[in-house]
């Protein structure tokens, strides 16, 4: 069974890395938002895609939630000692990444195949295809002015009030190879808990993906972000409200409509207002158990909304 997911970073990698533990890994394709990528001291960052990788490679750090486990920081170090930026921490074994990236641009290579590459590297076996390998910046449009979004993601804590998001070259943007035939092929198509706004947006604003979502055969299922009406982590909440959205499952429906069949939400969520179908289970993945019964619940229940 082929199974696609449209999925952010951290969030979206726990639902992918759930997969990974019940099927083979090479059913499995990950199409992956880059609107977060972004050049630091000349090194390009593709915060979503390294999580991926990261995470479905097992080098991810679980308790700090970002970035490599067992991380070194000499770099950082040195960098503060010559005044350098300290907002955005680069990790040593991080820093391989991004420099080797750096290197696989300058020869032309585009971000797919570097992508790949690392994930050869580290036997992944589940496909990690970016959205696009043209460059798409989500910016956010906030009380404090126009910001990128690692200044407020990042440097400003999401503190700044968000009124509109755009993503700056997507409709420029091609999908990346595989991307549209890893949908039109997939037999099972699921959203992860990832940020709607801020994540899988993204994704949807690169021209041709909607529309295959809209024409792909197999039932598409989104996880929903929100357990007892508050995100699990990250801005989600806070920005539903500043958006003037109610924090409820419905909001989240109603943000896919016409692209989901169906709605995983928390066993102890209400439905009320959701206009597709629902399924539940106990969505908060704390341990690999966790990921891997949330990654079933979605599976199963498209399999129903299928047959
Ligand atoms: P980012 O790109 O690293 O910010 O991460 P994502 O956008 O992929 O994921 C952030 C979203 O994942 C937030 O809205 C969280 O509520 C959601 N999330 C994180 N962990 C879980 C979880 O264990 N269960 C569910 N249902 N949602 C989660």
């Amino acid at each position: 069974m082929k199974v696609t997911v449209l999925t952010g970073g951290v969030g979206g990698a726990k639902l992918v890395l759930g997969l990974t533990a019940i099927l083979p890994p090479e059913t499995i394709t990950a199409i992956v938002n880059t609107g977060d990528d972004f050049v630091h001291l000349g090194l390009p960052v593709s915060p979503d895609i390294d999580t991926l990788l990261y995470t479905l490679a097992g080098k991810s750090d679980l308790e700090r939630g970002w970035g490599r486990g067992g991380e070194t920081w000499s770099f950082m170090a040195a960098l503060k000692e010559l005044g350098g930026p300290a907002w955005f921490n680069l990790g040593d074994g991080d820093l391989a990444l991004h420099v080797m990236r750096l290197a696989a641009f300058a020869r032309g290579e585009p971000l797919s195949q570097v992508t790949a590459a690392f994930a050869r590297a580290w036997g992944i076996g589940a496909s990690i295809l970016p959205m696009s390998d043209d460059p798409v910046a989500t910016l956010v449009d906030t009380d404090a002015g126009r910001l990128t979004f690692q200044d407020y993601f990042v440097g400003r804590q999401c503190a700044p009030r968000l009124q509109a998001v755009t993503f700056d070259g997507a409709a420029a943007a091609r999908p990346g190879p595989g991307v549209l035939a890893s949908i039109a092929e997939a037999e099972i198509i699921l959203i992860a808990p990832s940020n709607p706004w801020l994540s899988v947006d993204p994704l949807l604003a690169v021209p041709g993906l909607r529309e295959a979502l809209i024409e792909a055969t197999a039932p598409v299922v989104a996880v929903s972000p929100l357990i007892a009406g508050q995100a699990v982590k990250g801005p989600t909440a806070k920005l539903m409200a500043e958006l003037g959205l109610p924090l409820t499952n419905a909001s989240i429906a109603a943000h896919y409509t016409g692209l989901i069949d169906g709605l995983l939400i928390d066993s102890g969520d209400g439905a009320e207002g959701v206009d597709v179908p629902v399924a539940r289970t106990a969505t908060l993945m704390r341990t690999l158990d966790d990921r891997a019964r949330v990654a079933r619940a979605a599976l199963d229940f498209a399999g129903a909304l299928a047959s």
